[in-house]
């Protein structure tokens, strides 16, 4: 899109929140453009539980998330005097519905004797039947926490985030059988050629990938993570394993670097992955111009935002104390 487009839409965007006195705040897999104008109209582009953090200081009765559905429910568990919108209710995410409630219940009930710890992409449901909610970037500290304390623990739902974390920290996991669509399908001889032929290079890996590819990885992380290690890399060329989204971002903090998709195409393929999450990309211009509409607010029961509040709560506690603790310790 040129650039006076561009502007028009800004000034569209922004008559539109004020009117409705909203705020808008997108997730880094969001297209560029989205992104761009949620931080022109002084929102905020993060990682799903910063959007959600990010809510709780705003003054604005509305927000509109622009992400996928967990997103939003997270919001709204932290803001539940709030009315959230997200742009589409069906951008939903594979290991969100991998994980159905009663199926879950009933694969917790098996293991009784254990805490159950789920990644944030999970439905509000599930986050209130948990003990801890966790997100990438706490995961393994929490989980080392834990079992320092002689807790087992039942992890959901990506079985790739949770093998990583055990192999990171050896503790007693039983894990649940979900994975993104997007990172399940980089492909490591591909992944291998790509590093030789690039020779100077760095390789950013998401840890919803495979081990294989992790295996690969100069530096593994959450979304962030790999946004600051792309800012402060040396290497010219940068491949990275996570949805192409986050390009935005990176490109922006080091224009004069380039920047690879970690491939997803095998050897012979016919048909190709595009790195693409097709949830994320619902979130389009014209859906955040009509997002303020009873069919996209977030309606959650009460009992369910109080469940899942105390465990979401639990990790910001357990984070908080972890930054400080090792912000005394450096
Ligand atoms: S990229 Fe993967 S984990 Fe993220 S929302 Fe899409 S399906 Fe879910």
């Amino acid at each position: 899109m040129n650039e006076s487009n561009y502007k028009r839409r800004l000034e569209e965007v922004k008559k539109f929140l004020n009117v409705n006195d909203a705020k808008l705040i997108s997730h880094y897999y969001v297209d560029s453009e989205i992104q761009r104008l949620t931080e022109d109209t002084g929102g905020c582009v993060a990682d799903s539980l910063q959007m959600a953090k990010f809510g709780t200081e705003q003054t604005e009765k509305n927000l509109i998330i622009a992400g996928v559905r967990f997103m939003g429910e997270t919001a709204k568990i932290l803001n539940p005097e709030k009315k959230i919108y997200v742009l589409d209710k069906d951008a939903t995410c594979s290991l969100d519905d991998s994980c159905g409630v009663d199926d879950f219940k009933n694969f917790c009930d098996k293991y009784p004797d254990r805490d159950i710890v789920v990644y944030a992409n999970t439905s509000a449901e599930v986050k209130a039947m948990s003990d801890w909610v966790v997100t990438s970037s706490i995961a393994i500290p929490l989980v080392e926490n834990l079992a320092s304390r002689g807790k087992k623990i039942i992890w959901a739902p990506d079985k790739y985030l949770g093998s990583y974390i055990q192999d990171q920290t050896g503790v007693d996991m039983i894990m649940w059988d979900g994975a993104c669509i997007v990172h399940e399908e980089y492909k490591t001889i591909e992944l291998k050629k790509l590093i030789q032929e690039l020779g100077d290079c760095e390789v950013l890996v998401h840890p919803e990938s495979p081990r294989s590819i992790i295996q690969l990885a100069d530096v593994v992380g959450s979304t962030t993570k790999l946004i600051n290690a792309s800012k402060i890399s040396k290497s010219k060329n940068i491949i990275v394993a996570t949805e192409k989204g986050i390009f935005y971002q990176m490109k922006k903090l080091s224009p004069e670097k380039n920047f690879f998709e970690a491939p997803t195409e095998g050897e012979g393929a016919t048909c190709k992955s595009c790195g693409r999450c097709p949830w994320m990309h619902l979130n389009t211009f014209d859906k955040l111009m009509n997002v303020i509409n009873q069919n996209n607010e977030i309606h959650l029961d009460e009992k369910t935002v109080a469940h899942a509040k105390k465990s979401i709560n639990r990790m910001i506690e357990f984070e908080d104390k972890y930054y400080q603790k090792n912000k005394r310790a450096s």
